[in-house]
């Protein structure tokens, strides 16, 4: 048994983290994907965090200054996930929903705006059209979660938590690079990811929190559509 474990923490210890970087006019930013909805963002001297989830997951990986959660849902808020990655003075931007399960969150609305260092944090919109448990009712209600609009040196990602292809996507100028959402029943078909990658037309779209879905058929939905859709392995 003993053995076992040391074996799996070998084994975790080796892991390797999906990477990505880029150039902003204020320098790189990095993407290290982390699991399903949760990512860490790094760029102008900052840690950014994204939905933490499963605090085993982060072995390895610096504190945050910032941690952004999307909605109260287990998949996006796992208060033992913030616990490991808080340090002195790290800032939780959060809807309301998530500040009832966790200390010291700083609640952010859809529509407001904060600054922080050389970035900008907007909390857009995220909610189900027509998905729910039961008539009438829904997954995601409108106004209870949050995608980010985060901005730095030229450069702007969306990361539209958990969302169907909403109008208020078509008011989202000038993304770079969005974080969408794919799988049923909660989020988006392949198809419908793809109709809100050409009404938001991103140059890079990363499908994510696509747990069980068909990349290929997205892939095959934005063919010639001049948008590219960086696969990477969400679960390693
Ligand atoms: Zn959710
Ligand atoms: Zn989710």
């Amino acid at each position: 048994m003993v053995l076992t474990v040391m074996i799996a923490a070998a084994a975790w210890g080796q892991v390797k983290r999906p990477v990505d970087e880029g150039m902003t006019d204020l320098g790189p930013v990095r993407l290290t994907v982390v699991n399903h909805a949760s990512m860490m963002i790094e760029g102008g001297g900052k840690v950014i965090h994204v939905d933490p989830v499963g605090p085993k997951r982060y072995e390895g990986l610096p504190a945050a200054d910032l941690i952004l959660i999307t909605h109260a849902h287990g998949d996006h808020t796992d208060p033992a996930a913030v616990a490991r990655l808080r340090k002195e003075g790290t800032i939780i931007l959060a809807p309301e929903a998530v500040a009832r399960k966790l200390e010291g969150v700083t609640v952010i609305r859809n529509g407001e705006k904060k600054e922080f260092g050389v970035w900008s944090i907007e909390a857009v919109p995220a909610y189900n059209l027509k998905r729910g448990p039961s008539p009438g009712t829904f997954y995601h209600p409108k106004g209870e979660g949050n995608g980010y609009v985060l901005s730095f040196g030229g450069i702007r990602a969306y990361i539209a938590g958990d969302t169907e292809a909403i109008p208020e996507m078509k008011e989202l100028k000038d993304i770079d690079v969005a974080f969408l959402p794919m799988n049923l029943p909660y989020t988006m078909t392949p198809e419908e990811v793809a109709e809100a990658a050409r009404i938001i037309m991103p140059r890079i779209i990363y499908p994510y929190h696509y747990r069980g879905s068909d990349l290929a058929a997205l892939q095959k939905a934005l063919e010639g559509s001049g948008i590219e859709v960086r696969v990477r392995d969400w679960y390693y």
